[in-house]
This record gives structure tokens, sequence and C-alpha cells, in this order.
């Protein structure tokens, strides 16, 4: 495969960019080749410049559950841009996607866009503790809110591909609020209740958790967290990033019929453009400003062209046969890949759910961080340069989820499998 231009890009952009990249797993950095530098992309496919192409396993890491460029988007947008690009006024495109939103998520009673899924979450642990009045914060190990100071302790993916549990730059002074509970396992969880009685605003979690790798909430899990919440008026923010419109049009909250007390989006929700939301109980949510005391803003919160793109992504979605159509080929790429890994004696486990999963070189099951760090990420390494020589496009790491789209045709399918195969019998 011929790369000479991406590679003639990525010495350009290591010379002024931090590892030539904008955001740290675009890097290859867990493989040790150079990335590609893409040009565009089309429903499930992405090119990059030097022509090569590829079926695309990343969807730009979750937003792109439509595929690429989709025709309804492009023209909203081009109908959107004609109209001006920000106002910094509020407008009725706002009001539309809030109300979407809300009715897919009936427990986010009041609702705030923001620009990212970090500065979603970001938010909402501000307001937890605005609202609590307490200082600290329960996350899991290996579930990833985004590079705010607070959450980049024990973050998943990227840290876990670095080999940095904890970033450098965060003072002690605030490092010392987050406590980590592991995955799956509520006795964690009660031990750190008991060790700082009443000194805990809210629990965050993915409740179904993609970036230590996909790694399910076991029976019991989610519902035991919200008891203890109720328990000690700790706050439950569920994390739906990724899972939100993803796993379900409602997220996990719809799956799993449990209703968190704050709720964060992103990805999916901008449909390709920047976004990102969050919210929750309306006695909660108004204690932010100009409400109350906890302050959040932002110029380009809740931006036109974004609004559009959200909007025309969730209605493109509201329908279950899409979300039945998605696990369809969710479960059928996971079923023949599992086989081909199978027939070659491959140590394998796949955590899967509609729409998302992963294929962790471990003999499994993975079920939290420690048992997801028992993958083989040589081989895994080695697995991805394989796929890319033959066309396919996956995440750059282990402990990341391969995202699938409803622009993900038979035939694309099939073409990963006999990718899949061809990759086993060389790693
Ligand atoms: C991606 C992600 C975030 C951060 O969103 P950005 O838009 O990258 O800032 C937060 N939480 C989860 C679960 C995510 O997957």
């Amino acid at each position: 495969m011929n790369r000479k231009k991406s590679i003639g890009f990525y010495h350009r952009a290591l010379e002024m960019i931090p590892g030539g990249v904008n955001s740290p797993v675009r890097a290859f950095k867990a493989i040790g080749v150079p990335p590609s530098f893409i040009e565009r992309a089309k429903g499930s496919k992405i090119f990059d410049v030097d022509g090569n192409e590829y079926i695309d396993y990343v969807g730009s890491w979750g937003p792109m559950i439509l595929g690429h460029a989709h025709p309804k988007i492009v023209a909203a947008l081009k109908r959107a841009i004609s109209k001006g690009t920000s106002y910094g006024a509020p407008t009725p495109l706002e009001v539309e996607l809030t109300s979407k939103v809300k009715k897919a998520f009936p427990s986010m009673e009041l609702v705030r866009m923001v620009s990212s899924g970090t500065e979603a979450v970001m938010s909402a642990i501000r307001v937890a503790r605005g609202y609590t009045g307490r200082a600290k914060i329960i996350k899991f190990e290996g579930c990833y809110h985004g590079h705010g100071d607070s959450l980049l302790v024990k973050a998943g993916s990227g840290a876990m591909t670095f080999g940095i549990p904890d970033s450098l730059g965060i003072p002690e002074e605030l490092a010392k609020h987050t406590l980590i509970a592991s995955y799956n396992n509520l006795e964690s969880v009660k031990a750190l209740i008991t060790q700082y009685p009443e000194q805990i605003a809210c629990i965050i979690v993915e409740p179904i958790a993609g970036n230590m790798g996909v790694v399910l909430p076991e029976r019991g899990f989610l519902e035991g967290l919200r008891k203890i919440c109720d328990e000690k008026e700790v706050l439950l923010i569920f994390d739906e990033v990724i899972s939100g419109f993803r796993a379900a049009y409602g997220g996990a909250q719809e799956i799993y019929k449990i209703k968190a007390d704050m709720t964060c989006l992103g990805k999916i929700i901008g449909g390709g453009l920047p976004v990102g939301a969050y919210g929750g109980k309306r006695a909660i949510m108004e204690k932010v400003s100009p409400l109350g005391g906890v302050y959040q803003a932002g110029t380009l919160s809740g931006n036109p062209l974004a609004m559009t793109a959200g909007i025309t992504t969730l209605t493109l979605l509201k329908s279950k046969k899409i979300y039945q159509d998605l696990e369809k080929k969710t479960f059928y790429l996971t079923e023949k890949i599992s086989e081909c890994a199978e027939e070659k004696g491959i140590p394998f486990s796949i955590n899967r759910t509609p729409g998302l999963f992963t294929l962790f070189f471990t003999e499994g099951p993975v079920r939290d961080y420690r048992t997801a760090k028992m993958s083989d990420t040589k081989r895994f390494a080695q697995f991805f340069i394989e796929m890319m020589e033959q066309g396919i496009y996956l995440p750059p790491s282990q402990f990341e989820a391969w995202f699938i789209s409803l622009a993900h045709t038979q035939k694309d399918l099939d073409k990963t499998i006999e990718a899949c195969d061809a990759a086993f019998k060389k790693i």
C-alpha cells in the first residue's frame, strides 16, 4: 500500500503539531506506523491522500452512525450555512434539538448544549458539586469522560495506550477528590462511600463502557449504583457520549431502564459537528447560570450548523428498525470474526452491543480494566497493520471500540471478515 503522501504530511505535521495530531490516538502510536491522512469520506468508506480506500470502523469515534457525508445531512447543512454560521443568540434550532434529546432521555428535564463531550462532562461535574456542596467524585478505572482535570485519573483508552495512568499537570489538591472504583464491582464503590461519608458529590460511569474497549455492565451493576446513590444522596451521572443514540435511541437508560440524575451526551447528537449536551433533573439543572450559581457558558454553544446536523441525524435515527439493522450487522460481523479466530486458534474475547464492539486478544472474559489489560497488544498491532493493508481501517488501539454505521453494506462486512481471516493466519 502506497502511503507516500500521508507520510509527507505526517512529517510536516510533526514540525508544528504535538505528535503531528490534534488528538493523541490518531497518531497510531500503539501500532508504530505513521497515520494515514484523510482527504474525504463517503458512506462506510474513507479515502486517504494517496488515494487508498478503506472500510471505516472508526466513524470519527462514534458520531458517524449514518455513515459519512449522508446526503440529507449535507443538504441540510448547505441550507443552514447560507443563513450564517453563528449568532451568539438563541435560535429555534436549539429548541428543536433539545426537545428531541429530552424525548429520547426523559431523565433530562433541563438540558444545556455545549461544544464537546469533554465540556458536557466537565460542566456536569461542576453542577453536581455545586448542587450537593460536596467535592469528591467516584469514577471507574478505564472509563474515559473527556479530558477535564478531575476526570483524567485512570482514564482508559488514550491513557492505557500510552501507559500514562494519570495526566501530568493536574494538581494533587484536585486529583485527590477523584476516587477510583472498579467497573462491575459494587463492593469497590461501597468501600469508597463508607470511607468518605457525605463527601461524595457524584458517581460518574459509562453505563456501557467504550473506552477500555467495549465492556458491558453486568446484571445488577447499574441497578446497584442507582440504589447506592439513592441511599446516600449521591448524584448518579451517566456518561452516554458513546452509548447515547447508538446502543439504542435512548441509550443505556432505555436498555437497562434506569434513570440517571444527570446525563452527558456528545458524538452522535452533533451528526459529525462539534456538540455535547448535559442535563438532568430540573432541581439540579436549575443550579446552572443564569438560573443558579454554577457558571457555564460557550461562544459557539448551540451553534446553528451543529444543531442542524444533530436534528437531521436524530430525525433519521428515529425508528426501531434502524437499531435492529445496526444490531443485525454488529452480530453478523462479530459471529463471523469469532468463527475465524476460533478456527485459527487465536485466543480472543468479543464484547458487543448494537453498533459497537471490541475484539480483545485475550482468552477473556473482559469485564473491567484489569481483564482488558490482559490483552496481547503486540498481536493487536500486527492485526491492525494486516487489516489496513487490506483496506480495513480499525481504531488504532486494542482498547477502543469498533464503530459500525448504517452505511456498512453486506459486502463491506463480508470483505472485513475475509480480511480478518487472512490477518489471523499471519499474526
Ligand atoms: C468521547 C468521549 C468523551 C469526550 O468527548 P469529546 O467530544 O471528545 O470531548 C466523553 N465521554 C465519553 C464516554 C466519550 O467516549
